[in-house]
């Protein structure tokens, strides 16, 4: 309500201001110029440097305008345009006014295709999962996977994760593509230790929006009782701004209480504050392959991963360095203690039979002690993974 009085007295008497819907509002200037247009809608951000007042205590509200003329003659065709133009505005960090062009409505209708197809790609089989192992810094073994998601679009061939995941977040499209993620990479998981006897254990990517959901918890649990993999088979990783969604942290600590163990992917890239991780449910921090490239290269960056490092153990979390592209890198991280390493010396993501053909090499090449690489076997009564005489490896 104050942000809608703000607007009708931003907005001169003469024209229209209605709401739309949710957070969406329109104004309607007839008998004006683009230009007349165009600074009604500067001043409309500016309007909301002020903060609002709830309860006495100020918010700080920023707003995205998008402008367009009434040229095309069907109001259908002038409110596409302007939603294109502020979805624009958003995209450039929001705060703004962006007029529309033609140029941006080629890339809204682009997204609209996209996300039609997005639709159809689960039932069609579109998807699929490849596999990067991370190996064990120590010994060279693979014993983790991380799951990442593949679209082969009809038309546009491999489509990378990158350009579609933000929109099956905006669509919600994230929650049934994120269950099916879920539990392909478990029915996988579950077939590589039958058949190779190996406490292997999967990452699986999940957004913000799958961790908030009251179901989260029951569908985590019941994919993997379905498999009848452990729970501790599986990591979750997020991301740091998931602290700033309270139901979601309450999510992660009902699952990662129950036994299953959590990741923060991208350690160091977002919020970058440290107090965080006393009161995170948290398992292992991936640390950014920002913090990993000059490693053995950069003596400044050599010392912030170290200190990383001897956090996390003092913290007692395991520590994994992503993005490990050198041999140098890779006898620095075994030099600084470094738990385990992923990235494209190691190996590229594959897809599973490529993962598997990895499994049964066991190890990095030329990275002994991949210790005497006998079979693993499986303890019936324990229904714990054993590795040759006696020793026993976490499930
Ligand atoms: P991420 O979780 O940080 O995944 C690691 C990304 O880094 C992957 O890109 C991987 O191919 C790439 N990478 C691995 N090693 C190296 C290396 O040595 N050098 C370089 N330059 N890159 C390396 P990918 O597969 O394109 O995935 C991109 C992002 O998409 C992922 O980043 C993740 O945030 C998201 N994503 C992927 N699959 C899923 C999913 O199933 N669910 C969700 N919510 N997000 C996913
Ligand atoms: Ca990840
Ligand atoms: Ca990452």
């Amino acid at each position: 309500m104050q942000v809608a009085n703000r607007l009708v007295q931003t907005v001169p008497a003469e024209h229209l201001v209605a709401r739309l819907g949710g957070d969406e509002f329109v104004v309607l200037c007839e008998d004006t110029t683009l230009v007349r247009a165009q600074v009604i809608a500067n001043h409309l951000v500016t309007a909301f440097a002020a903060p609002f007042l709830l309860d006495g205590r100020p918010y700080r509200l920023t707003t995205s305008v998008g402008v367009a003329p009434a040229d095309a003659a069907q109001p259908e065709d002038l409110m596409r345009s302007a939603d294109s133009a502020m979805y624009a505005a958003k995209r450039r960090g929001g705060n703004q006014a962006v007029i529309f062009d033609s140029g941006l409505h080629e890339a809204a209708m682009q997204r609209l295709e996209l996300e039609q197809d997005l639709y159809r790609a689960l039932e069609r089989g579109e998807f699929e999962l490849h596999y990067q192992p991370l190996a064990r810094v120590a010994s060279g073994e693979f014993l983790a996977f991380e799951a990442l998601l593949r679209w082969q679009h009809p038309v546009r061939g491999m489509v990378s994760p990158v350009s579609f995941i933000p929109l099956a977040e905006e669509t919600g499209l994230i929650i049934p593509i994120g269950d099916w993620v879920l539990r392909e990479a478990l029915r996988q998981t579950r077939a590589w230790r039958e058949r190779h006897r190996r406490p292997i254990t999967v990452s699986v990517n999940v957004s913000t929006q799958q961790v908030a959901r009251a179901e989260f918890t029951e569908t985590v649990l019941s994919a993997l009782a379905e498999t009848g993999l452990p729970l501790a088979a599986l990591m979750l990783e997020v991301t740091e701004s998931i602290l700033a969604d309270g139901s979601a942290v309450a999510r992660l600590r009902d699952v990662q209480a129950a036994g299953v163990r959590v990741a923060i992917d991208d350690f160091g890239t977002g919020y970058s504050s440290l107090a965080y991780l006393q009161a995170m449910p948290v398992d292992e921090l991936k640390v950014d392959r920002l913090f990993i490239d000059r490693l053995g290269d950069d003596a400044r960056q050599t010392s912030i991963m170290s200190a990383i490092v001897q956090l996390a153990h003092t913290l007692d979390l395991l520590i994994v360095a992503e993005g490990v592209e050198r041999e140098a890198q890779w006898h620095e991280l075994e030099a600084l203690g470094c738990d385990n390493a992923q990235g494209y010396w190691i190996s590229r993501p594959l897809p599973a039979d490529g993962a598997e053909a990895l499994l049964l090499r066991g190890g990095v090449w030329g990275h002994p002690p991949v210790a005497e690489m006998q079979p693993w076997q499986v303890d019936q009564r324990e229904g714990k993974f054993l590795r040759g005489a006696g020793s026993t490896a976490e499930a």
